[in-house]
């Protein structure tokens, strides 16, 4: 059963969010990239709220921060806190929504803020991942030249890298190193 929009597309909105910041590269530095990374979900956020101030991106690179910090929590006590730090800070307030004609949940305040509904989808996205699959699903990418987050979804909570591209890389690097010895 599906209560509300805060399953996979928001976990992943935060994924992706969070890893527009890459070794020092932003691929949001930019209002206009940033309206064109969020035009990517733009049918999730378009009965609902419309685009930030160019001047208030700021306001997003701070979200980034916040969400990155719940991936890098050391137990599941700390990443509640974090994810109820972001649900306030948003102003998330539960309530029941009609807008594609059936009634389901919607957790952004009603006056349509963009970055205050990306505050609250994200964290009611990761608040899902905590409560029903618990901290271990969050990772940072093992790799060394990588701090790319994901939500591991494998069998054995097992993935250490964000992409089979780090994972190959990483396993290539490893090999050359047991041949060098
Ligand atoms: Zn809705
Ligand atoms: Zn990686």
């Amino acid at each position: 059963m599906n209560f509300s929009h805060y399953s996979d597309r928001p976990v992943a909105l935060a994924v992706d969010l969070v890893n527009t910041l890459q070794t020092g590269e932003d691929t949001i530095g930019e209002p206009a990239q940033f309206e064109a990374f969020i035009n990517e979900y733009r049918d999730m956020w378009e009965d609902v709220a419309t685009l930030p101030e160019p001047a208030e991106l700021g306001k997003v690179h701070r979200l980034r921060e916040s969400l990155r910090s719940v991936f890098e929590s050391p137990d599941h006590a700390t990443a509640s806190d974090r994810i109820n730090k972001i649900l306030n800070d948003y102003g998330a307030i539960p309530r029941v929504s009609v807008h594609n004609g059936e009634p389901h949940l919607h957790f952004e305040p009603a006056q349509g803020n963009l970055i205050c509904w990306l505050g609250a989808i994200t964290a009611m996205g990761l608040a899902t991942v905590l409560i029903e699959h618990g901290m271990e699903r969050f990772g940072v990418c093992n790799a060394g030249d990588c701090e790319d987050v994901f939500v591991d979804s494998s069998r054995n909570r097992s993935r250490l890298h964000c992409s089979t591209t780090c994972s190959t890389r990483e396993a290539v690097a490893s090999y050359r190193r047991r041949q060098a010895e």
